[in-house]
């Protein structure tokens, strides 16, 4: 997954005594591959983020979490995180995508490629037959 452009983000961050809390919403512009034609498309992906920041002299954090030890807080990571959390197992340059011909690999959502993607594999059949007799 590539990011496109710019990230919109919108949300605040707050203090709870040295915890900082960051809420945020974001939305954001993915190039993604499609998981049955295998193109490219650009898909949008919209993420909620809430991560706390610990100070960095804390103690009893656990080890992924986010910290802070200056003024200035990357949040850089958390975003990043949140949108690969969102983004979708199987993604679909739309819903109702044909794929690839299993035949000859042509794009379907072109057009048929007139193949003959239905018939039994031959071992399967013969398989059938044995089983059969
Ligand atoms: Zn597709
Ligand atoms: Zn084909």
């Amino acid at each position: 997954m590539a990011i496109e452009g710019t990230v919109h983000l919108e949300g605040s961050m707050s203090n709870v005594g040295d915890v900082l809390l960051l809420q945020a919403k974001m939305q954001a512009k993915v190039q993604r591959t499609c998981g049955r034609c295998l193109k490219d498309f650009t898909g949008v992906t919209e993420a909620e983020v809430v991560e706390k920041f610990y100070p960095a002299s804390a103690e009893h954090i656990e080890n992924d979490a986010f910290v802070y030890d200056s003024d200035v807080i990357d949040i850089t990571a958390p975003l990043r995180e949140g949108l690969l959390l969102a983004e979708p197992m199987q993604a679909l340059c739309k819903p109702d995508c044909r794929g690839l011909c299993p035949v000859c690999g042509a794009d379907l959502n072109d057009g048929d490629c007139g193949c003959d993607r239905f018939t039994v594999d031959p071992r399967l059949a013969a398989l059938k037959q044995f089983i059969k007799n």
